[in-house]
């Protein structure tokens, strides 16, 4: 089967992306590996008239409303690879199926990949976070910490205070120089510079146990991943990338059209740093993009990217 447009990773940014398509029509193929990044956090915060609704339960309910649209398919699985050029792409998954499209949209988010300490996974999303505006408010004002990971950790130490008293655990990733300790001062921030050895975590509380014996209790722990695009595609592709503090990401231009013609990308893999929210908004971008630039025409009519809707 011939699609009008395939579309790599089916949570939030690619079935908002399919939701344009199917509506206008045209066929659509999703593949999706079912790993969406949030599958570790309970309770998805932020996304207008969701907030504190279970991320299973807004993919399920979003996926039942697609795949009621007749010009939607749905494959379980992960893609592989990817070839071909605008009007003639071809995708293979991981069981050998090939499916061929006129466009593509990749929408495969990241994996995160935390700093090594240990048992900082097993908490990832219960009482570790990276996002504040996610999940801040629910620690109550309690006690918090901020993980360094390198200088960048400067801007989650002076953020996080607006949820709780924060402790900066510089755990010899990071000095902060004078002027970076009048400000953390400023934000009443202790900084703490004994390794962190290990965390754990009972209940709401999460206890970071130090090199020298001291072990201290938070309501929740932040830090920044590391994030690589969930898939190889974008690369096989030939799609340009942009340097992220955090890790590459895919470049798009406002129409969510990546460097390779007929090739769009939309979500936490073509953005520095994502929401539901973002993902959402950009996936419907990018479904409405590929579906405009498909009609005969209408692209001639478009002066520059970013003026049309
Ligand atoms: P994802 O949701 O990550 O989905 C990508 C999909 O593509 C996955 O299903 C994946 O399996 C699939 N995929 C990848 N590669 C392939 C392939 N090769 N073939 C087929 N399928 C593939 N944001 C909020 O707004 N509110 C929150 O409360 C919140 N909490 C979070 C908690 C945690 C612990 C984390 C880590 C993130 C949280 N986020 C939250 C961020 C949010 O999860 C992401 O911004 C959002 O999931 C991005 O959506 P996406 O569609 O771009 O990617
Ligand atoms: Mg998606």
């Amino acid at each position: 089967m011939f699609y009008d447009v395939i579309i790599v990773g089916g949570s939030y940014a690619g079935m908002a992306a399919a939701l344009q398509l199917v509506r206008a029509r045209r066929s659509v193929l999703v593949i999706d590996a079912g790993q969406r990044r949030n599958r570790f956090a309970a309770h998805s915060h932020g996304f207008l008239s969701q907030d504190g609704s279970s991320p299973d339960e807004i993919v399920r309910t979003a996926r039942e409303q697609l795949i009621a649209y007749p010009d939607l398919t749905w494959v379980d699985g992960r893609a592989t690879s990817a070839a071909g050029e605008i009007e003639r792409f071809s995708v293979t998954t991981e069981t050998g199926g090939n499916y061929r499209a006129r466009r593509l949209i990749l929408a495969t988010g990241v994996v995160d990949t935390l700093p090594d300490v240990p048992g900082l996974q097993e908490l990832w999303g219960r009482n570790v976070f990276h996002c504040p505006y996610c999940h801040g408010f629910e620690t109550n004002k309690g006690q918090l910490g901020v993980l360094a990971v390198s200088a960048m950790s400067m801007h989650q130490a002076l953020m996080i205070p607006d949820w709780g008293r924060t402790t900066f655990f510089t755990n010899s990733k990071f000095e902060p120089d004078a002027e970076q300790l009048a400000a953390l001062s400023a934000r009443d921030v202790s900084v703490e510079r004994a390794t962190v050895e290990r965390v754990s975590g009972k209940g709401e509380t999460i206890s970071v146990h130090l090199e020298d014996g001291r072990t201290v209790e938070l309501a929740g722990l932040f830090t920044m991943p590391r994030t690589d695009t969930a898939s190889p595609i974008a690369e096989q592709l030939g799609c340009a990338f942009e340097d992220g503090p955090l890790g590459a990401f895919i470049r798009v231009d406002a129409m969510k059209a990546t460097s390779v013609p007929g090739v769009y990308a939309a979500g936490d893999n073509a953005t520095m740093a994502g929401s539901v929210t973002f993902a959402v908004a950009d996936g419907a971008r990018a479904g409405t993009s590929a579906h405009q630039s498909i009609i005969p025409g209408l692209a001639a009519l478009h002066p520059k990217p970013g003026n049309h809707h």
